[in-house]
């Protein structure tokens, strides 16, 4: 998802600008101003409540912008991102638009300001007075709806720029360059965004084999646990060395070493489009940790996938591999193949049933050639990378 807020004084430009960016990055627009005049000419409740403040040139009760928002976003639950405008308008209400996204199970991209002088303000507002029926654009009104911009709509920047996502933009240029501004800034939000993927499949269902190439075609990180403790055994470094220590008393490795070694290589991995995790998370509870690893990086998952080839199948493709040089130490019996497939369903398919609830999760059917569930996962990417923007 794409959220922005589009922030400035009334007069500033918000509406206007509001129009190029919902035609080309197709979000749901929420002006909280629209969404108050529609409740008054309908005389519902809320609007009436709300009528004699907002021609006075007052600010709306948050507990009436909270309902009518909770109403407005329930109410577009495809919505591919949202785009604010004149929300947030108090400090109270930029805690309101935290617990929106959060149950959104997203967040607040950038908070984009545009920045109009006093004068400016109150000349655009008269000259919109002319034509647009308002009650409010007239010269006293405008002074108030001014005031209480300075008063209590202007602190909530100090809550975006303590946020980092605060954005100022020169709104006194020609309407064409402020959209030409806004539109850079959007862009590189979107290029700061991360793909991640998360890919399921029973031990044999290809998903190493596949994961691999779709990293490369893609241009994410594969993130493969098992391989990445090997490597630090084999380099003999600190981790290395407790991994081995656990590997040789047949314990298993711990999530706080697993987390370590993921934090490092999500940390060393600049300049790419996302990840693509294999064999993590197994457990519910690396689950948990998966989401924190990802917040940590402003990041969510984008897209879960879940390799099914049948139960024969798998069985068979493991006793053929272990009698060739592919062979892991764990192929190695079918005690062991047994033991990793009964691992996966009892801790692994207790995630997926849980991404299932939260993302939806892509099922692909693994028969068939290498190339063939390539192809099928590639267009299942593709389509997930087209519905992010
Ligand atoms: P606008 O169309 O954004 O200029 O809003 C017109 C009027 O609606 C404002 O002057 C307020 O009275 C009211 N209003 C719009 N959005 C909000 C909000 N988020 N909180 C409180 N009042 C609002």
């Amino acid at each position: 998802m794409l959220n922005i807020a589009l922030f400035g004084p009334p007069g500033a430009g918000k509406g206007t600008q509001s129009e190029f960016l919902i035609r080309k990055y197709k979000l749901y627009y929420i002006s909280t101003g629209d969404i108050l005049r529609k409740e008054i000419d309908q005389k519902t409740d809320l609007g009436l409540q709300a009528k004699n403040i907002i021609e006075a040139g007052g600010l709306a009760p948050d507990e009436i912008i909270v309902q009518l928002l909770e109403k407005t976003i329930k109410e577009n639950p495809d919505a591919k991102g949202f785009l604010f405008d004149g929300f947030p308008r108090t400090y109270i209400q930029a805690y309101i638009l935290e617990g929106l996204m959060i149950k959104l199970n997203t967040s607040l991209n950038c908070l984009i300001s545009l920045d109009v002088n006093k004068e400016e303000s109150v000349k655009r507002l008269l000259i919109r007075g002319e034509t647009s029926g308002r009650k409010d654009d007239n010269e006293s009104v405008i002074r108030k709806r001014l005031t209480e911009y300075d008063n209590k709509t202007r602190p909530v920047l100090q809550f975006y720029k303590d946020r980092g996502i605060y954005i100022p933009v020169n709104g006194q240029q020609s309407i064409e360059k402020v959209s030409r501004d806004i539109d850079s800034i959007v862009q590189k939000e979107l290029s700061k965004r991360l793909f991640n993927i998360v890919l399921f499949g029973y031990p044999g269902s290809g998903r190493g084999s596949q994961g691999k190439a779709l990293a490369k075609k893609y241009g994410l990180e594969f993130v493969a646990t098992g391989p990445m403790l090997d490597r630090e055994i084999k380099n003999k470094t600190a981790l290395g060395n407790q991994i081995k220590e656990l590997y040789e008393s047949g314990q298993l490795v711990s999530d706080h070493l697993v987390v370590q070694l993921i934090e490092k290589k999500l940390e060393q991995s600049k300049g790419i489009k996302g990840f693509i995790f294999k064999g993590f998370p197994r457990t519910l509870v690396q689950s948990y940790i998966l989401d924190g690893l990802l917040k940590k990086l402003g990041s969510s998952i984008s897209m879960v996938i879940d390799i099914e080839v049948p139960t024969l199948e798998l069985i068979s493709r493991l006793d053929a591999r272990s009698k060739t040089d592919a062979c892991m130490p764990y192929d190695m019996s079918t005690a062991k193949i047994v033991k990793r497939l009964h691992e996966h369903e009892t801790k692994t398919i207790p995630v997926i049933t849980k991404y299932n609830q939260l993302h939806g999760v892509t099922k692909i059917d693994g028969m068939g050639s290498f190339d063939e569930v390539f192809e099928r996962i590639s267009q299942e990417v593709e389509n997930g990378m087209k519905h992010m923007r």
